[in-house]
């Protein structure tokens, strides 16, 4: 199809044609390119200003480009790569003082803000700094209009869900933000979709598979049905009917924790290509399965984890329960940990919303979990002179420095750059909830070891698409919600989760607009975890949004124009939130080596307090959850009370 067919030139809702690459290279020869990155940061902000109509900032509204949007890293990348220093001019003290700066304005940051001024008092001066031009960190709220109505949708962290239980910090939060997850079920109608007759399906691409062809009745064990209108050769078909149903033990001689910890040393892909020996035509089909949580296909990812996932082949096997050394956490699947689950139409931005509302008051009006869903932010609110907590946006950290060694230090000096000007504010204390990577640049005099640990948490890349469409209707002809697709360049996608709350309503008609969230992990198969990560961060910045847009045009035309599907007609409004620093990294048994082997992971080194300073973020427990990002929080906070 065309560019012309796929509809790339069409006026849609708000488009947003920037993006770093483009700008940083048109900016570079006048100024530094980090300068250059601080126009496009104003940019943001006034593109903010104008898209929204009477509206004067107004973030989740912003469609393009979104997640670590432009403007929001290049600072930080002169600071890491070398010309930020020489280059950048005096560091203009605000004369503003705090009892405590916090580094990164995502659940963790807002989290730590929450218990200081819990345990400090309401009066304690407060300070937040993030580099993007909204709260929340990965928790991001995307919002679209059509027709008059808004549709919301999730840009980053998803659910509140976990895949071992919240313990008492975390729910004693949650609990008084006003979150009661037990109305879970109450406010999803699990059976929207089922009752239409929708159903998970499979697209094979022809690049993989030698035809498009799309197949309904897609399950974890492939069924007869699914498997006979696929396009896989016979020898596939019957390598993976017997993967699903032998009961066969391949390692009959060992005991079961012996199994475990050969299967904790070898990929699932091996698993099924060498102790199988499966036609190597059954990969494609598990390859991307993976992504999700794993962030790498099955190529790096240990046949333990893939048992402790329910990943066909182990039936026979007799594995006992309960995880074996070197186990992924996500592997780990504790039966009371589902039912502490609780799903927002934009995520657990709400979470973070309601810590907002809850540290200042009058920014986001309401009073509970409900109002809180259609609340408008107001985002002059959140850094106003006189107000005891103050949130300041577009605010990269370029250093956090004590102002005398180790315990002598009475207080710390934070320097961030905003507007294209560097400032100073001066705190008691500091927490930095920032990405881990980041810290041995704000802070160089930490221990060489702590600052080799911090740099150990490689995040990992993700991107989560939201897509505004007319309506669903090709949806409801094809009878599919979600379809998995390992060979386009995003790997799944699926109609919103029905959830309605408050006075929002999920669409219930096909007939209806309707947010499609679509979902990729780049990364670089056959590399350790770590290194595929890496790769697939410079992807990220390095693809522009109209390569994006392409793609995103090309797949639901490719997948779904079998319904009916127009791309070029059908698409209203496009976010790409872009993650290149995505899930905190969680350890693997294949890379690190310590963790097989029960060593101290570096996680335990990494978060140790510094004088005033103290390490929080979900990068602390090495766990990418929300409540690892508040039990950090906690933990961080309670290292420093004592130096009020
Ligand atoms: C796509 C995606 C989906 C996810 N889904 C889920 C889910 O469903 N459930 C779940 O529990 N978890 C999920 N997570 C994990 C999520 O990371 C955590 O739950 C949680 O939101 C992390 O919060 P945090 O505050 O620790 O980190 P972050 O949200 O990353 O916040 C840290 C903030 O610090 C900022 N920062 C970094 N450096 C600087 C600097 N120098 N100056 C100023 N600011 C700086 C960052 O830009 C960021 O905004 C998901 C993550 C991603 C990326």
């Amino acid at each position: 199809m065309t560019d012309r067919d796929l509809g790339l030139r069409r006026r849609i809702t708000r488009r947003d044609f920037l993006n770093g690459m483009a700008l940083g290279v048109g900016g570079a020869f006048v100024l530094p390119d980090w300068a250059a990155a601080l126009l496009v940061s104003d940019a943001g902000a006034l593109r903010a200003a104008h898209q929204t109509p009477g509206r004067l900032y107004y973030p989740p509204a912003l469609t393009g480009l979104r997640g670590s949007h432009a403007g929001s890293f290049e600072t930080f990348h002169a600071l890491k790569d070398g010309p930020f220093w020489p280059s950048s001019g005096r560091i203009t003290s605000t004369r503003e003082t705090y009892d405590l700066a916090v580094v990164g304005g995502g659940i963790s940051g807002l989290a730590a803000a929450y218990y200081y001024r819990q345990a400090a008092g309401v009066q304690a001066r407060i300070i937040v700094f993030d580099n993007h031009d909204d709260f929340g960190g990965h928790a991001k709220r995307n919002e679209f209009t059509a027709n008059g109505r808004t549709y919301l949708a999730y840009g980053g962290t998803q659910s509140i869900r976990s895949p071992a239980p919240y313990n008492a910090v975390a729910k004693a939060l949650l609990r008084d933000l006003g979150i009661d997850v037990s109305r879970a079920a109450q406010v999803l109608d699990a059976t929207l979709y089922g009752a239409l007759g929708l159903q998970p399906a499979f697209f094979f691409d022809k690049e993989t598979f030698g035809v498009d062809r799309l197949v309904g009745g897609y399950a974890r064990q492939f069924s007869e049905a699914f498997l006979n209108a696929s396009p896989l050769a016979e020898p596939v078909k019957r390598d993976l009917t017997r993967l699903v149903t032998d009961p066969w033990d391949p390692l009959p001689d060992l005991s079961s924790a012996e199994k475990k910890a050969r299967l904790a040393r070898i990929s699932y892909a091996q698993f099924l290509t060498q102790v199988w020996q499966l036609d190597a035509g059954v990969l494609p089909l598990f390859q991307t399965r993976t992504h999700g949580l794993f962030g790498v296909g099955i190529d790096a990812v240990p046949a333990q984890d893939a048992w402790g996932l329910g990943f066909p082949g182990f039936q026979g096997m007799h594995l006992e329960p309960g995880a074996g050394p070197g186990q992924n956490y996500d592997a780990i699947r504790h039966p009371a940990a589902a039912a502490y689950a609780f799903h927002f139409p934009d995520g657990n931005a709400s979470v973070a919303r309601l810590l907002v509302r809850c540290l200042i008051p009058g920014a986001i009006p309401g009073a509970t979990m409900d109002d809180v869903v259609t609340a408008r932010a107001n985002y002059n609110r959140l850094d106003a002179a006189g107000s005891p907590v103050r949130i300041r946006l577009n605010s990269t950290v370029v250093q956090v420095r004590p102002d005398r060694p180790g315990e002598a230090a009475g207080s710390v000096d934070v320097a961030y750059v905003r507007g294209g000007t560097l400032h100073r504010v001066r705190a008691r204390a500091a927490v930095l909830a920032c990405w881990h990577s980041v810290i041995p640049y704000l802070c160089p005099e930490l221990p060489p070891r702590q600052k080799e640990a911090l740099a150990y948490a490689v995040k990992v890349p993700l991107v989560y698409t939201n897509v505004l469409l007319r309506n669903w209707t090709a949806f409801q002809k094809l009878g599919v919600h979600a379809i998995m697709a390992p060979g386009l360049w995003h790997t799944s996608m699926s109609l919103a989760a029905p959830v309605s709350l408050g006075t929002y309503r999920c669409p219930r008609s096909p007939d209806e607009p309707i947010v499609l969230h679509l979902a990729k992990t780049p990364c670089k198969p056959g590399l350790e975890a770590r290194l595929q990560h890496r790769a697939g961060r410079v992807e990220l910045l390095s693809t522009p949004f109209e390569t994006i847009e392409r793609s995103i045009r090309g797949q639901l035309a490719r997948t779904l124009s079998g319904g009916g599907f127009d791309p070029a007609r059908d698409i209203l409004a496009i976010t790409v939130n872009r993650w290149p620093h995505g899930y905190a990294y969680q350890y693997n048994s294949l890379s690190d080596p310590f963790w097989l082997e029960g060593g101290e992971p570096p996680c335990v080194v990494a978060r140790q307090r510094f004088g005033r300073i103290a390490i929080a973020n979900a990068d602390a427990a090495a766990y990418a959850y929300t409540d690892a990002a508040i039990d950090q929080a906690h933990r961080a906070v309670h290292e420093i009370l004592h130096l009020r």
